[in-house]
This record gives structure tokens, C-alpha cells and sequence, in this order.
């Protein structure tokens, strides 16, 4: 059972309307955009603001996904090494700003991983990350430019994020581990 809920719908779809109007201003529009989703919540997440941003300034973001999972000895444990599983990039990252996009940002060890994917993939022009919540407890110097909402958590605590494409709704708890 939950302990709380931290975005109901509205406040999701708010949250992403908001992130999408600041990835137009920080970039100055949509062109050479690219978005890249992690999987598995990241994906859905990625193509929503990549509709957005299409409806905001008439441009079509190509979208793209990685699949990266860490593995960990249990649940309670540190972070152990993130295993890229499998790229879909299907247009050329030369030149492009890239937006990743997850659902989470912990550690940082999945978007450090998805770093090295993207560096390997080709030669953006730049990196930015997006993410639906930050629940703090960073192991790296990682950042996200943009966070749909800053939620302080304990160690033993997890976000559960549901979306509608992959869980039929759009909810995000907090529960006990
Ligand atoms: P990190 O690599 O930053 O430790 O963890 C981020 C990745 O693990 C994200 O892909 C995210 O989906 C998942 N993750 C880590 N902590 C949580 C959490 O509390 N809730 C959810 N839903 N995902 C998490
Ligand atoms: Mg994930």
C-alpha cells in the first residue's frame, strides 16, 4: 500500500507539458532535437513529450530508446553494474541535442551507462536529461535538466510509477521497500 502519492494524472501530464515548454526554451525550438527513452517507463514518457513538442512547434522529434538494467544483489542494495541490453537509435545522432528521458533518476548509474550507449552511437552535440521524478541518493556528479518533481526519499524507500501505456494509469507512489 501506498505512503503517498506524489502526482495523480493531472499533475503528470502537467509536469510534462512544463518540461516540454522548458526543452523549447532552453533549446530555443525543437530543431536538431532528438529524445531518447529508457526503457521501460522512460519510452512512453519520451513519446509523450515528443508529442508535445510537435503540437508546441510544429516539428517532428525522432524518438528512440535504450534498454538498460542494473542488477543488483536485492532491492535494498547499492546499485551494482547497469547492462546495456539493446539500442533502437534509428536516425543519425550527429549534430543532434539528445534528450534522454527516464522515469526515475537514483543513483545515476543508468544514465551514465546510457552516456557511453549514446557517445558510442554517434557524436551529439549535446546531452540533456529529463525525468519524470529525482529521489535524490545520486552515486555520481549526474544531474537532470529537467525533473518533473524533486521528491527527497529514504534508502528503503521506492517510487512507483505507473503510466497509462504500460499500467492502464497515471500515478506516482511512494512506498516501503
Ligand atoms: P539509477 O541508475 O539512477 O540508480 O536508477 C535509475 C533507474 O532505475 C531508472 O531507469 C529507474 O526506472 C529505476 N529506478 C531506480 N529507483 C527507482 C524507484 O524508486 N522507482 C522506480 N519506478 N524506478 C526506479
Ligand atoms: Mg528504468
Amino acid at each position: 500500500t501506498p505512503k503517498a502519492t506524489i502526482l495523480t494524472a493531472d499533475e503528470v501530464r502537467r509536469a510534462l507539458t512544463r518540461i516540454a515548454h522548458e526543452i523549447i526554451e532552453r533549446n530555443r525550438g525543437a530543431e536538431n532535437l532528438a529524445l531518447i527513452g529508457i526503457h521501460t517507463r522512460g519510452i512512453p514518457l519520451a513519446h509523450r513529450l515528443a508529442q508535445k513538442l510537435g503540437e508546441l512547434e510544429g516539428v517532428e522529434v525522432p524518438t528512440g530508446m535504450l534498454d538498460i538494467t542494473l542488477y543488483r544483489d536485492d532491492l535494498s542494495e547499492v546499485a551494482h553494474q547497469p547492462i546495456i541490453r539493446e539500442t533502437q537509435v534509428p536516425f543519425d545522432l550527429a549534430r543532434r541535442r539528445v534528450v534522454l528521458v527516464d522515469d526515475v533518476l537514483f543513483t545515476g548509474r543508468t544514465v551514465r551507462a546510457a552516456l557511453d550507449a549514446l557517445i558510442d552511437l554517434g557524436r551529439p552535440a549535446s546531452i540533456q536529461l529529463a525525468v519524470l521524478v529525482d529521489r535524490g541518493h545520486r552515486e555520481l556528479p549526474i544531474r537532470a535538466d529537467y525533473v518533473g518533481k524533486n521528491l527527497p526519499t529514504a534508502r528503503a524507500e521506492m517510487v512507483k510509477v505507473k503510466l497509462q501505456e504500460t499500467d492502464g494509469v497515471d500515478l506516482v507512489e511512494l512506498h516501503d521497500l
